[in-house]
């Protein structure tokens, strides 16, 4: 029997993705810590707009800070906003939590630290010519954030309007966000299952995470909050900064907006999942029709089994509950669970 998310193993909760002060975000990096700590998380990556901060300060024996930044490139030169262009958000995670090497600068996305002068603090690196939106220029720039200890993570594909066959030429990405919650909020599309379906078809070898991208404009209790909303549970051999790191690198975690796996095996020809209360379960394959099992209405289920095709040209675990929240595992290809 293959353990895909093993029951015995300690799961992290964690939120990927969150801007403070330093760039566009309404709270401090401590308010961020302790709004999350307080709601049960065990891990944040403040990831303000073109700023490698480290905020290792904050970490603490049963809470994990992790450093990183969102860069972004768009079609203008200038670096200017349009509303109707495509743009690529990437996320940055340093795999050494001191690393805040800034990659590729160009003075055209530099805003939030001209305003707080700390551009001369800048450890630079890779090629400060002008950001081009070009399948070429955006894999050389996620080749030297790789190169330079990062894993580079791609950011709400619904709000990014990137062609599909852009995407999917794109190189080196370790995972995607199924569930970007502040875009989600505000288009209620922002869910990739689809996509990322796409990718696996395409024999992309890459990861899913949920997270927040909150930038907190409206207070906890109001419907537009954008915190609490996606998030990604990891699991760690051990909960250190590397043990996590190295989990996201081996894909060692889950993407949700509710629901939680407690375990996923796979014996023989038959993958059995036992999770929180949900009322859809999905096992896609690759194929046109993925299985599936419905709750009837006002119930619920918490245990499935499914039969995996022989063809299968991976299998991908899907729930959802009552209330239409989304959990996700990774894609596995056979290699991992034959
Ligand atoms: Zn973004
Ligand atoms: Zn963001």
């Amino acid at each position: 029997m293959i353990n895909l998310i093993s029951p015995n193993k300690k799961q992290y909760k964690a939120n990927l993705h969150c801007h403070s002060v330093l760039s566009d975000g309404r709270r401090t990096p401590e308010e961020l810590k302790a709004m999350y700590r307080s709601r049960g998380y065990d891990i944040l990556a403040i990831t303000d707009h073109e700023r490698p901060v480290q905020h290792q300060a904050l970490s603490e024996k049963d809470f994990m800070m992790l450093t990183g930044y969102e860069c972004y490139i768009r079609p203008d030169p200038s670096g200017k906003y349009d509303v109707y262009a495509v743009e690529t958000h990437l996320n940055l995670f340093a795999k050494d939590p001191m690393n805040v090497k800034m990659i590729c600068f160009n003075d055209n996305y530099s805003r939030y630290l001209k305003r707080d002068n700390a551009v001369s603090e800048l450890v630079r690196v890779g090629s400060e010519k002008p950001r081009e939106y070009s399948v070429s220029y955006i894999n050389e720039y996620i080749r030297t954030a790789k190169k330079h200890g990062y894993l580079v993570a791609y950011n709400h594909p619904y709000w990014s309007m990137e062609d599909e066959a852009n995407i999917l030429a794109y190189e080196g990405l370790f995972s995607v966000e199924m569930c970007n919650y502040s875009s989600w909020l505000l288009n209620h599309l922002e869910y990739s299952g689809a996509l990322y379906d796409k990718m696996l078809r395409n024999g992309k070898h890459i990861f899913c995470h949920g997270a927040d991208d909150n930038h907190n404009n409206y207070p906890e209790d109001h419907p537009l909050s954008d915190s609490f909303g996606s998030f990604t549970m990891i699991i760690p051999e051990e909960f250190t900064y590397a043990g996590v790191i190295e989990a996201m690198e081996k894909g060692n975690m889950y993407a949700s907006m509710g629901p939680v796996f407690h375990r996923i095996s796979v014996d023989g020809d038959t993958v059995h999942i036992e999770c929180s209360d949900v009322s859809h379960a999905f096992l896609y394959t690759g194929s046109k029709s993925p299985q599936h099992v419905h709750a009837e209405q006002g119930t619920s289920f918490n245990s499935i089994d499914f039969k995996i095709d022989p063809n299968a040209r991976y299998i991908r675990i899907s729930v959802r509950d009552s209330e239409g929240r989304w959990a996700d595992t990774r894609g596995f290809f056979p290699d991992e669970f034959r």
